[in-house]
């Protein structure tokens, strides 16, 4: 038996392929991937290097130095989660000075471009998410929003759209500034120079095992970070808006300190936590931002009430079975 078609299943399956359409759209609208090949032999490098580095890691590394690499990736990554993300791009918590500068050297340990650029970057995103104004665009395919995007010419609408997004506040930031000023020489030094330095000199570590470690680090850091912008915005469920991309992601959330909540976070982009769930799961962001705020140099954390939350899934979020 055929079932009837009701209206409202007709203007579904019209409005289906209506996004199907405009999900090819975005395909054809004239942006041809201009390859930049430097960054192509750049990005080829630091992967095959990294391969390596595991290896080095688990066989052949001094046991100091696979407990460094830790001590360093961590930082790296709050310095993303913690810093250029929840502070500087949304300003989901304020911070006094010693962390906002603690943050910043964890920020260039990551060398995701300066705090400016990547604020810029993700508040774009964020505008503009799913369109060509998007520096990540996910309707371009997983390659394309992990990595493809750097690896090409951006789209004009980055640049032209992304003049209209307001950055001023990051200007008022001395902390930005001066980290943007000398980015050329803190980067290295922060991100490749001391990381490397450091187990030739304190437990005479091998400079080639040290090296290839340390771009296995930042590799992981990297690829932790793209997956919020590709996997992130795949897979998942859709428990507050199903209209978007963005999903909660409990292997991105893992694997980048709290950041795969990101059906919520899109939603309620101002919450210090990203997530809604209980404080701490999958979240080591979030308890690192508390421990801040316990030692007095976070505050004015910012939440969202739950009603508020229950009321927008309500609404606009996609129902599961319990
Ligand atoms: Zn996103
Ligand atoms: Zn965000």
């Amino acid at each position: 038996m055929v079932p009837e078609l009701s209206e409202t299943s007709t203007l579904n399956f019209e409005k289906s392929i209506n996004d199907k359409a405009s999900t090819k759209e975005s395909y054809k609208t004239g942006y041809e991937w201009k390859i930049v090949w430097r960054n192509v032999m750049i990005f080829a490098y630091i992967h095959l290097a990294a391969l390596f580095g595991l290896y080095v890691l688990f066989f052949r590394a001094k046991y100091q130095t696979a407990i460094w690499f830790i001590v360093v990736a961590i930082p790296g990554g709050l310095g993303i989660t913690a810093g250029a993300h929840r502070l500087w791009a949304h300003r989901s918590y304020k911070a006094k000075w010693p962390l906002r500068f603690i943050l910043m050297i964890f920020q260039t340990i990551a060398f995701q471009d300066d705090i400016y650029q990547w604020v810029r970057d993700h508040r774009v995103h964020h505008k503009f998410t799913d369109t060509d104004a998007d520096p990540y665009n996910v309707r371009r395919g997983f390659f394309f929003s992990h990595v493809g995007w750097l690896l090409v010419h951006k789209h004009p609408d980055v640049t032209a759209k992304g003049a209209t997004v307001d950055c001023s506040d990051l200007k008022q930031d001395p902390i930005v500034i001066f980290q943007k000023k000398w980015y050329r020489y803190l980067m290295p030094l922060c991100c490749f120079i001391i990381p490397t330095l450091v187990p030739c000199w304190a437990w005479n570590e091998s400079l080639l095992y040290s090296w290839h470690c340390v771009v296995c680090r930042y590799c992981l850091n990297l690829n932790s970070t793209w997956l919020v912008n590709s996997a992130a915005h795949m897979w998942g469920m859709k428990p507050y808006d199903k209209s978007i991309s963005s999903a909660n992601n409990a292997g991105v959330a893992f694997a980048a300190l709290g950041e795969g909540w990101h059906n919520y976070h899109h939603v309620f982009p101002w919450d210090y936590k990203a997530a809604e769930l209980g404080n701490y799961r999958l979240n080591f962001t979030t308890a690192f931002i508390d421990f801040c705020a316990y030692l007095g140099l976070a505050y004015d954390l910012k939440t969202v009430p739950a009603d508020i939350i229950r009321k927008r899934a309500a609404r606009s979020g996609e129902t599961y079975e319990q």
